[in-house]
């Protein structure tokens, strides 16, 4: 009995985290292979970070998004902020993101981002936000606040954002690009062919044409985008991504493998194996990427902070050699 109250009580929750997936068939979840395997949310500094997001009010896509990395970099004081709510107005067929009508802009959010930034001592800060194609900019104007309150009170704190695609708002993103950000992040998270099963409500030339402005605007900005496989993509479907890519000038490319959140969400195709993504990394770094993050486990923002000092390295080189 009680184990049957368990699971109507948590259909409940996914149920209310993702209203417009309910009538979706259930998929079959597949069992994890040996190479993913995550440290346990358990460490004192975990504890201590829980306690700054909770005190503060603020929201982590590391809790959001169910990310599997969150023991390790919790207990490294690496939290990955998202703003502008908990309630995504899209509703990706990956994302375990909270869907529906998200409430009004909560325009203290940036001064205790900037608090919780000051207080955890981070050099290099990774700030996300839900879709909002509610508001008129799509939020870039609050990505703005967050980026200048964190700047004024840690001045030495490097910034990296991730951003929705501001699609349908009127070139909105320029005034984030123009802030900035020391790392302008976007992610096509799938090869063209699969979009409308996993990210309907995106175009994938829309994103990358975003990620392209970024670079025609200041070109010294770096950029980073990320794509998830095991969804159903092909070999020859990635490196044309990573070809795309790199003709908008895209420095960072991240790949990981996709995890399925719920029986409600896309299923996985396959498991992706670590020799498969080592050749990922071969060839996108053959392919001109100054940095390249490929492994089962990788994150946009995992270990985002050393491999900002990496690709800042690789530029250094880069220019030197030329
Ligand atoms: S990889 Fe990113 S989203 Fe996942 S726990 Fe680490 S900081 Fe958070």
């Amino acid at each position: 009995m009680a184990n049957l109250i368990d699971n109507t009580a948590r259909q409940d929750a996914r149920a209310a985290r993702h209203p417009e997936k309910q009538k979706r068939p259930d998929t079959p979840i597949l069992r994890k292979p040996d190479w993913i395997r995550v440290k346990a949310p358990l460490g004192k500094t975990f504890s201590e970070t829980q306690k700054i997001v909770k005190d503060g009010g603020l929201v982590t896509v590391c809790e959001e998004a169910g990310c599997p990395n969150i023991g390790e970099c919790w207990d490294q004081k690496h939290a990955t902020f998202m703003i502008l709510g908990d309630t995504c107005t899209r509703a990706c067929s990956f994302c375990n993101v909270k869907t529906g009508l998200p409430g009004a802009v909560d325009t203290d959010e940036p001064r205790r981002i900037a608090e919780a930034v000051a207080q955890m001592g981070l050099n290099h800060v990774v700030i996300t936000s839900v879709d909002r194609d509610d508001l008129d900019d799509g939020g870039a104007q609050h990505f703005v606040d967050v980026i200048e309150a964190i700047r004024s009170k840690s001045p030495g704190t490097t910034i990296e954002i991730l951003t929705p695609d501001f699609l349908r708002k009127d070139n909105a993103e320029d005034i984030v690009i123009d802030a900035k950000p020391d790392v302008f992040n976007h992610n096509l998270e799938t090869v063209p062919r699969l979009y409308l099963s996993i990210r309907p409500g995106a175009r994938y030339y829309h994103s990358l044409r975003l990620l392209e402005r970024v670079k025609q605007r200041d070109p010294a900005h770096f950029t980073k985008s990320g794509i998830m496989v095991g969804l159903g993509e092909s070999k020859e479907e990635v490196m044309q991504v990573m070809d795309d890519m790199r003709s908008a000038g895209i420095d960072f490319l991240t790949i990981g493998q996709y995890l399925q959140p719920t029986r409600k969400h896309a299923a996985v195709d396959r498991f992706v194996t670590p020799d498969e993504f080592k050749a990922y990394e071969t060839i996108a770094r053959a392919k001109g990427f100054l940095m390249v993050s490929a492994t089962p486990l990788t994150r946009s923002s995992h270990h985002a902070g050393d491999d900002f000092k990496k690709l800042r390295a690789a530029r250094d080189q880069q220019l030197a050699r030329s």
